[in-house]
């Protein structure tokens, strides 16, 4: 069964149709990319099926429930987790204790006296850290890592609250080709690991032929295409709208 179902999904904002009857699905597992020019609608697609945004019709469903409408902390709860951005760490923390924050907030433990309850979450969110490759930056302030690690700390904070679903809008934004490549074969990684669904945007074409299991392409708000990192590249209606050949 998917774990993420989207049928008929649309949202207007005034007379712009952002996202125009969307519908796909991703398994447990999957690399799932979500590629098109800007203002095709991704972030409006993403914002829905997180549940930062209504749907203006269509239905989202996580594992077979309908999630339509849901707000964000609801969503969350059933297991879509969301990377943010850097900003959204608390700089002067430990890049541990930012974990340990994740895994309580999962666990819906106690915020105001967090210390004593993150304790119990220790070896967990070293556990998370050991696979994303920040062992060894454990107890350092998060506000003096390099931006490549701020990624994967990003990431271990999304895996503390255990998603099966994993929304990535343009996670590598801002890193430098390598280490884009390093984070995408991470994430795969851990999809692999896991059985964790992940939809994610990526501009980085290399990127995200070398890391997909499938794509979509929006175009306009539209789905123009959908199929593997070879069906994609040869599909007229793509390089035409898209790769600009
Ligand atoms: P992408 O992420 O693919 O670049 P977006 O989903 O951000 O595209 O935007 C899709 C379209 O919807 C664009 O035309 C954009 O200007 C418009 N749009 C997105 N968010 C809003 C909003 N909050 N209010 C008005 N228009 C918006
Ligand atoms: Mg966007």
């Amino acid at each position: 069964m998917s774990v993420l179902a989207v049928r008929g999904l649309s949202k207007s904002f005034g007379g712009v149709r952002a996202v125009s009857d969307v519908s796909f699905a991703v398994a447990p597992g999957e690399m799932l990319a979500l590629i098109g020019p800007n203002g095709a609608g991704k972030s409006t697609l993403f914002n829905m099926v997180g549940g930062q945004l209504p749907p203006d019709g269509g239905s989202v469903l996580l594992g077979g429930d309908a999630i339509t409408g849901l707000g964000p902390r609801a969503i969350a709860r059933r297991g879509v987790g969301r990377t943010f951005q850097v900003t959204a760490t608390f700089g002067s923390m430990t890049v541990r204790e930012n974990v340990q924050m994740a895994i309580l907030a999962h666990h819906g433990e106690v915020w105001r006296f967090w210390r004593p309850a993150a304790e119990r979450h220790r070896a967990a969110a070293d556990a998370l850290l050991a696979q994303v490759g920040l062992a060894a930056q454990a107890d350092r302030a998060t506000g003096v890592l390099a931006y490549g690690d701020l990624k994967r700390l990003e990431l271990a904070i999304a895996l503390g609250n255990a998603p099966r679903l994993l929304l990535m809008d343009e996670p590598t934004a801002g890193m430098a080709p390598a280490e884009r490549v390093g984070l995408m074969h991470l994430t795969r990684h851990l999809a692999t690991e896991r059985g964790l669904a992940v939809l994610f945007t990526e501009h980085d074409m290399d990127v995200v032929f070398d890391v997909s299991d499938r794509i979509l392409v929006l175009d306009r708000g539209a789905l123009i295409a959908e199929g593997d990192g070879p069906a994609i590249r040869a599909d007229p209606a793509v390089r035409r709208v898209y790769l600009g050949t």
